[in-house]
């Protein structure tokens, strides 16, 4: 792996003892030196930045709590930067259009690492829109969550899994995967970002993505069901 470039921000604050558990993948539509910019502005960080071309900036010690996933939520805890490591990564399209192959290898070393660091579990590999479906849209929906479940990071599902699920109830199957559901709209489309992007609209206007516009009634398909009953069999029966 190429080189880690250090390029420290000041914030952060300690992490008080929570134990790093997760790791939370975003995406900005700057060049990594434009997004120091704006996250310095901002008084905001991500322990990492992965250019489009692979190289990686490190902003944030990881034993120190980043400030990138703000209002938060999964498998039952909040505020979530206490437990997380924040992976930004550049992307001009916001997770439009395809990412590249080497900033896609990049990230998967990266993630490798930290998850081998501290035991981090595959279910608790999360976008931003998962943890924070009302509010955020990235990575986006070219992120290519499935070639990296294939190296164990994050999980895929497996549609023959769907039949060993009775439960049809929407709303029960995105909270057992980890999903706030107290805005069902949201936690659907965040859910078809991650795991069926068929169902999302393409947007290419960043100002739009940004704002996270989601259909207000929003409801997964009768033909989507079968991939969320598949989804919540995986992440309750990985160890
Ligand atoms: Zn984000």
């Amino acid at each position: 792996m190429s080189k880690i470039i250090q390029h420290p921000l000041p914030f952060w604050e300690e992490r008080e003892n929570a134990p790093i558990e997760m790791l939370v993948l975003h995406c900005s539509a700057h060049t990594p030196l434009e997004m120091i910019g704006v996250l310095s502005e901002r008084r905001l960080s991500a322990h990492y930045i992965i250019g489009e071309d692979g190289q990686i900036l490190q902003l944030v010690p990881e034993e120190k709590r980043a400030w990138h996933a703000g209002e938060s939520f999964w498998r039952g805890k909040k505020m979530l930067n206490r437990y997380s490591i924040g992976i930004e990564l550049s992307s001009l399209s916001m997770g439009q259009a395809a990412y590249p192959a080497t900033q896609i290898k990049a990230l998967s070393n990266l993630c490798r690492q930290i998850m081998a660091r501290y035991g981090i579990r595959p279910q608790n590999v999360v976008a931003h829109s998962d943890v924070a479906p009302t509010r955020k849209p990235d990575p986006g929906m070219a992120f290519p969550w499935q070639k990296l479940a294939d190296k164990g990071i994050g999980l895929w599902y497996d549609l023959t899994d769907a039949a060993k699920v009775a439960e049809d109830d929407v709303a029960v199957l995105l909270a057992q995967i980890g999903y706030d559901v107290s805005d069902l709209a949201a936690a659907s489309y965040a859910f078809c970002r991650h795991f069926a992007p068929q169902y999302v609209q393409k947007i290419g206007d960043i100002d739009t993505l940004i704002e996270n516009v989601y259909p207000a009634d929003f409801a997964l398909s009768a033909e989507c069901l079968p991939i969320l009953q598949a989804c919540a069999w995986k992440y309750n029966h990985i160890k």
